[in-house]
C-alpha cells in the first residue's frame, strides 16, 4: 500500500492493479481478469457483455445473496429461481437439466444462468455445464464468496463462460471493497473494461458508442487485495479448522447437522453453516439465535431464498423446498479467520447449554 501511495498511482489505472489482475487470474486459473469496484458490478458487467435484455430469463439458484440476480433484473430481466441440491446446498444440476429441456420445448430458453456458490462452497460446475452446454446457455458464475474454494480439482467456478468474485471487507479475502470478472475469453473481458470506465472510444474527444459504468477498481484497493492474497491458502485452512471445531464439538448434539461438503467439493468454509431441528435439538434456530446475542454473540440465519423475497414475488420458481427448510432451520456462526479457540469454546459452550435446555 505504501508502494501503492509513494507512487503517485492512486486511481484509476496503474502498475498495482495491473498486477493485481494478474495474480488474481493466476489463482482462479483464469488467462484473463477485470478488477472491479464490487462483486456486485463484477456481476453487473457480466449480464451486460452476455447481452441481457429486457424480458430475458436470467436463471439462478433461490438460496443465494441477492446481488446474484440484482443487476440482472434492473436490466429488465426476470429471474427464474431453482431449487438447491441437500448435498451441496448449491443449484441442483439434475433440476436444471430437466428445467432446460423443458424451456427449450418452450421456445424460451434463458440468457445466461448463474450458479452461485455457498458460504465458500462451490457449484458443481461439471454437472452444470453438461446441463448448460447441451443448449448452448452460458454460464456466468458467482463466486463471490468462494475463492480458495475448489470444485473437482479446480478453482470454484472454473469452468463457467464467466466468473465474479468480490473482495467486499467479510471476504475471506479483501480489498476493502472490489471485484473481479474472470473468463478464458479474452475479448469478453475487454468488452467489460471498456464497460467498466465509461466505454471511451479511442478518440481524444471521447466518442461514445453506448454507455458504461465508473465500476473500475482503484489503484489503491488493488494494493490492499494484494497484501492480501498470498495469505488465502493460509485463510482457507484457518477457516476449515474453525468448522471442523465447530462440527467435532457439536455435531454429536442430536438436531444439530452441520453443511455436508460433497466428494467432489473443497470448501473454503468461508462461514460455518448448520441446521438446528427444532424437535430433536429441544430449540429451533431463532431461540438460539436470540440466546447467542444475549451473549454478545453474532450469527445469522442462512439466506432467506429469493424465491420467498417480496421484490421477486412475481418471478417463476421451480422448486424451493430445499432451499425454504435450509432458511427455516439454518444458522451461520461466527467464523472470522481472527477467531481464537477460546472464542469458538464460548459459542460452544452457549449452543450446548441450550440442548434440550
Ligand atoms: C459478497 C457477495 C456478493 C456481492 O459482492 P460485493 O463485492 O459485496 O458487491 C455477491 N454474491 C455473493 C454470493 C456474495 O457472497
Amino acid at each position: 500500500m505504501r508502494r501503492s501511495l509513494e507512487s503517485g498511482w492512486l486511481a484509476p489505472a496503474g502498475p498495482e492493479l495491473q498486477a493485481f489482475e494478474a495474480e488474481i487470474a493466476q489463482v482462479a486459473r483464469q488467462p484473463h481478469a477485470l478488477a472491479t469496484s464490487s462483486g456486485t458490478a463484477a456481476l453487473h458487467l457480466g449480464f451486460r457483455v452476455l447481452g441481457v435484455q429486457p424480458g430475458d430469463e436470467v436463471w439462478a439458484p433461490s438460496l443465494t445473496f441477492v446481488a446474484t440476480v440484482a443487476p440482472a433484473v434492473q436490466m429488465g430481466a426476470t429471474p427464474r429461481f431453482l431449487d438447491v441440491d441437500p448435498a451441496s446446498w448449491t443449484l441442483d444440476p439434475h433440476l436444471l437439466r430437466e428445467e432446460l429441456a423443458a424451456a427449450a420445448r418452450r421456445g424460451r430458453l434463458p440468457r445466461c444462468v448463474v450458479p452461485a456458490d455457498l458460504y465458500g462452497q462451490p457449484a458443481d460446475m461439471t454437472a452444470i455445464r453438461e446441463a448448460c452446454d447441451a443448449w448452448g446457455v452460458p454460464i456466468l458464475s458467482d463466486s463471490a464468496c468462494s475463492l480458495g474454494a475448489m470444485q473437482h480439482g479446480r478453482p470454484a467456478g472454473h469452468g463457467a463462460r464467466l466468473v465474479a468474485l468480490s473482495f467486499n471487507g467479510n471476504k475471506i479475502v479483501t480489498a476493502g471493497g472490489g471485484g473481479a470478472l474472470l473468463s478464458g475469453d479474452a475479448a469478453l473481458i475487454a468488452q467489460a473494461r471498456a464497460l467498466a470506465t465509461q466505454a471511451k472510444e479511442p478518440a481524444v474527444h471521447y466518442q461514445h458508442e453506448t454507455t458504461g459504468f465508473n465500476y473500475a477498481m482503484s489503484s489503491l484497493l488493488a494494493a490492499v487485495g494484494r497484501a492480501q492474497l498470498p495469505s488465502l491458502a493460509e485463510r482457507v485452512t484457518t477457516r476449515r479448522a474453525i468448522f471442523a471445531r465447530y462440527a467435532k464439538a457439536l455435531a454429536g448434539l442430536a438436531g444439530l447437522t452441520f453443511m455436508p461438503e460433497p466428494a467432489w467439493a473443497h470448501s473454503s468454509r468461508w462461514l460455518t453453516a448448520m441446521l438446528v431441528d427444532p424437535r430433536a435439538f429441544g430449540t429451533d434456530r431463532e431461540t438460539l439465535r436470540r440466546a447467542l446475542a444475549e451473549e454478545g454473540i453474532e450469527s445469522r440465519p442462512v439466506w432467506k431464498p429469493l424465491h420467498l423475497q417480496p421484490a421477486f414475488r412475481d418471478a417463476p420458481v421451480v422448486g424451493g423446498r430445499v432451499a425454504a427448510a435450509l432458511f427455516e432451520e439454518g444458522l451461520c456462526l461466527p467464523s472470522g479467520s481472527g477467531m481464537s479457540p477460546a472464542d469458538q469454546a464460548r459459542v460452544i459452550g452457549v449452543i450446548r447449554a441450550l440442548h434440550r435446555g
